[in-house]
This record gives C-alpha cells, sequence and structure tokens, in this order.
C-alpha cells in the first residue's frame, strides 16, 4: 500500500492542478461518499495486473456502468467476485473514482480487437467508466463528460494517447456490448484524440 500515497500524489499533479485537496477512500467502500465534481479519490480494486512490459498505451476505452450510482460501482469493483474493475469511473455530477493505478492493466474490456487488429485491449488501453444506466433515456450530464475531458488532458501528459473508442466498437463477438449508449461525443472536444470504431 505504500505505493499508493505515492500514485496518488502524481494523479494530484495531473488532475488537481488547482491545488484543490484529494480524499483517500479509509476503510470499507461502504463508507463512501461522492467526492464532487473533478475531486479523485483512490476506490482500490483488487480485479487487476500487471501490463505487458512492451505495452504502450495509446488508446482510451469508454463504457456506460449500468448502474446508477458512483458509490455502487466502486462497492462491486471492490469484491474479488465480479472480477472487473477499470482504472477510473466518473460520477454524474464529475466525481473521479480510480480503481487501478493506470500503470497497471485492468479488467474493462475483456475480449476484444480494435479496428487495427489489436486484440485484448486492456493490455494496452485506460478504461474509464461512466455512471450511466445505459438504457439509452439517462442523460449524461455536462459534469460528467466535462470531467472525463479533463482526465484524458491530463493522462495526454503521462502516456502517449492517441485514440479512443468505446466497449461498443472492440467488444467481441461484435454486438456483445452496446456502452456507452448515446454518449455525447460533441461534448468531448480537444482531446486531438482520434475516434477508432
Ligand atoms: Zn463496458
Amino acid at each position: 500500500m505504500a505505493a499508493v500515497p505515492l500514485l496518488f500524489g502524481l494523479l494530484a499533479l495531473f488532475v488537481q492542478s488547482d491545488g484543490r485537496p484529494y480524499g483517500l477512500l479509509e476503510g470499507n467502500p461502504q463508507d463512501w461518499k461522492d467526492p464532487g465534481y473533478l475531486q479523485i479519490v483512490w476506490a482500490e480494486s483488487p480485479n487487476f495486473g500487471p501490463r505487458p512490459a512492451d505495452a504502450v498505451i495509446d488508446t482510451i476505452v469508454l463504457h456506460h456502468t449500468a448502474n446508477t450510482t458512483l458509490g455502487g460501482v466502486v462497492r462491486w469493483f471492490a469484491t474479488t467476485e465480479s472480477q472487473v474493475s477499470s482504472h477510473y469511473t466518473i460520477g454524474k455530477d464529475g466525481s473521479i473514482a480510480q480503481h487501478v493505478s493506470t500503470f497497471d492493466r485492468a479488467w474493462h474490456a475483456g475480449k476484444s480487437v480494435d479496428k487495427f487488429g489489436r486484440e485484448n485491449l486492456n493490455n494496452f488501453t485506460v478504461g474509464i467508466e461512466m455512471v450511466n444506466k445505459g438504457d439509452g433515456e439517462d442523460k449524461w450530464t455536462d459534469e460528467q463528460v466535462e470531467a472525463v475531458r479533463l482526465l484524458i488532458l491530463s493522462l495526454k501528459r503521462r502516456f502517449p494517447l492517441k485514440y479512443i473508442t468505446t466497449h461498443e466498437y472492440i467488444a467481441v463477438p461484435k454486438g456483445r456490448k452496446n456502452d456507452p449508449k448515446n454518449f455525447p461525443w460533441e461534448k468531448l472536444y480537444g482531446t486531438g484524440l482520434e475516434i477508432i470504431r
């Protein structure tokens, strides 16, 4: 656990550039409280492993959670039973939970291939979940999309990111996933990332 404050400090540098304090989730995830817009909280998941040594992290994968609360996602990812995680989950109000270090391999994409034929996207991507029911009607809030946008801009300083894609576009077999459903791409302006599908 000694690495956690260090990683968190790094994150603070990247994300909390305005100097606002960040919080740590202490103890049981049942105690979860949404930290608020652009506030980032470490909410560890045991569901991760090492990336391949030669991984070049150049792609973001977006997801919807099919869940209504950030706390619910935090609790689910904190269980070994779920066998899933992401690097980040963004709440409706722009709260940010980080579950896995971006230097590690989170388990968000499952069986996957991108349009370049690259398989197993967990190896070389950063996974961002966004709280949304995924029924096609649940609204994407401006705060949430803006938090994703700013997070991506901060991640670009750390990794040679070039592409952004979605679980829908990479899931194998095609049609296995549909997330993030009805995502408002026009609000994710200025990242400089190419959308690949
Ligand atoms: Zn997904």
